[in-house]
């Protein structure tokens, strides 16, 4: 009975887990993206792009002794602004962190160590922060990119929904499902369709008719 119920959390279905519980805003409670089941990889880091980064501004940044440095140093509420929406900082460890990586960081190296495994805080040496960003084309700006296709893609999935909840009226209810979508797509599409003539649309739609297209209206 306690092997089953061992086997049974380490795989968990996406019904049993409590999304609330799973997606910790604080690093230090995280749980890495690959002990995650392949399945659900997908759906763990949209919680996290929904949830957005652990940037706690409001807090004080304790002095850290760094090592052998003499002067204690502490992390910067600036950088946040400076090196934008990648860095995070965990109260509990004390430590900066990459989102990007954490989320989407391919090659498990040195990098991925200190920005997502252990934290970072050589917080005297700021142009670590940089060189962490690297070059374009780099397992940083790989990992940031996935995430802007990510995002892009839940906006663009959200924004047909909402249009869709507006199109579909009880009288496009009655339509079929091809006479719908050419609605909704001149509804989502309003700015490109505010370039073309309404007569050029008549026509368009008449055209189509001829051509034996029905509209179950
Ligand atoms: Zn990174």
């Amino acid at each position: 009975m306690e092997r089953y119920f061992k086997r049974k959390a380490s795989c968990l279905a996406e019904n049993e887990i409590n999304w609330d519980e799973e997606i910790k805003y604080d690093l230090g409670l995280r749980k890495e993206i690959d002990s995650y089941h392949p399945n659900l990889r997908e759906k763990v880091r949209r919680k996290y792009l929904e949830n957005g980064p652990c940037q706690p501004r409001g807090i004080n940044f304790p002095l850290l002794k760094i090592g052998d440095k003499e002067k204690p140093r502490r992390f910067m509420r600036e950088w946040f602004d400076e090196f934008g929406p990648w860095l995070e900082y965990s109260e509990t460890k004390q430590k900066a962190y990459c989102f990007y990586c954490f989320l989407f960081r391919e090659k498990k190296d040195a990098g991925y160590d200190a920005f997502v495994v252990n934290g970072w805080d050589g917080f005297h040496r700021k142009e670590r922060l940089r060189s962490h960003i690297g070059e374009v084309g780099g397992l940083h700006y790989n990992a940031m990119k996935e995430c802007d296709e990510q995002v892009s893609a839940t906006t663009t999935v959200e924004r047909c929904f909402s249009a869709m909840k507006i199109v579909k009226t009880s009288l496009s209810n009655r339509m079929g499902d091809e006479h719908l979508s050419h609605r909704l797509i001149c509804y989502i599409e309003k700015e490109e369709m505010k370039k073309v003539s309404n007569e050029a649309v008549v026509h368009h739609f008449m055209t189509m008719e001829e051509k034996g297209s029905k509209y179950d209206l």
